[in-house]
């Protein structure tokens, strides 16, 4: 797009005449008011890499993304759960909770919020809690340096559960939440919470010949079924698998067999997100619309491409 000088799409059909032809042609509204082409991304951050908000806003909408949800990052500390302030800004410039809020605000029903913090601060669960009373539809994204199945950890799981949402978090072996072969413990000891995995730990062990390694992240080839994270999902009704980021879409190409595959076994599972820092927000370039293409290409059925995109996001963050 596009051939048309200075008017927008919508100037142009209602200049032309068209606009009810072509309301009609983007497909019925369904009950929620969703056209069969939504997307909802549920892993974007605000001022991603120093990426202005309006170029955000932007590349979300060229995406085709109609909810888009924004993960806090933590207050900026030095301590070692921040790598003595490395990690700070998820690592990646993003800006925490009041700047997710207020760019939610200025948007409202096309933009939402995560409630975050370094979770081993003692006013970690307030800072949490505070956000959540304000409408944030998750906590995360909890990218820090701490043990799983640390106290602290354990109260923020037990927070989300009080408050009915999901926590989203990013796995980095020997970087990020530490101890993913220990994680079905914390999945059994807390059913109602919905944990939400992401990143490149999470993804390289879709593969049961994967090992753990801080220098192979991002492993390519043939997939064996069977690794922890095809477990966690198979065997714990509370585990969802975050489709974002390189780590994602890099599970999905190394091998499309096994990505079909995965996608029919964890079709109710598996939620889109995009978590990419261009400018752009279209292909090439843009890793965030690579995942939506590849996803309608791979998807075993339109049905199951729909959750994928849309329907799976809805129902877990009820929105
Ligand atoms: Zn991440
Ligand atoms: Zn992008």
């Amino acid at each position: 797009m596009n051939s048309i000088p200075r008017l927008s799409r919508r100037e142009f059909l209602t200049a032309s005449g068209l606009l009810t032809l072509a309301a009609g042609a983007q497909g019925c509204k369904t009950l929620t008011g969703a056209s069969h082409s939504s997307i909802i991304d549920i892993h974007q951050h605000v001022n991603y890499s120093g990426r202005p908000d309006d170029v955000l806003l932007q590349h979300q909408r060229l995406m085709g993304i109609t909810k888009t949800i924004l993960l806090s990052a933590g207050r900026s500390v030095s301590s070692a759960s921040t790598h003595d302030g490395a990690s700070n800004g998820l690592e990646a410039k993003c800006l925490g909770n009041e700047a997710c809020y207020q760019f939610a605000s200025i948007h409202p029903g096309e933009f939402f919020f995560g409630a975050n913090e370094v979770p081993d601060l003692p006013e970690a669960t307030r800072e949490i809690e505070k956000n959540l009373k304000l409408g944030a539809v998750v906590i995360g994204e909890q990218k820090f340096g701490v043990e799983c199945d640390s106290p602290e950890m354990q109260r923020i799981y037990q927070l989300a559960a009080d408050h009915r949402v999901p926590i989203l978090m990013h796995w980095q072996y020997k970087r990020y939440n530490y101890g993913f072969e220990r994680f079905y413990r914390m999945l059994a000891k807390y059913p109602q919470t919905i944990f939400i995995g992401h990143a490149q730990t999470w993804w390289a062990n879709i593969d049961k010949d994967y090992k753990d390694d801080e220098k192979n992240l991002y492993p390519k080839g043939t997939v064996t079924p069977g690794g922890v994270t095809d477990r966690y999902l198979s065997d714990y009704p509370n585990m969802y698998g975050d489709l974002s980021a390189g780590s994602g879409l890099n599970a999905l190409k190394r091998d499309e067999g096994h990505a079909r595959d995965f996608l029919q076994r964890h079709q109710d599972k598996l939620i889109y997100g995009s978590d990419c820092n261009d400018l752009l927000g279209t292909i090439p370039g843009c890793q965030g619309a690579d995942t939506i293409a590849t996803l309608r290409r791979l998807a075993p059925t339109r049905k199951i491409e729909r959750k994928l995109l849309y329907e799976n996001a809805r129902k877990v963050f009820k929105i």
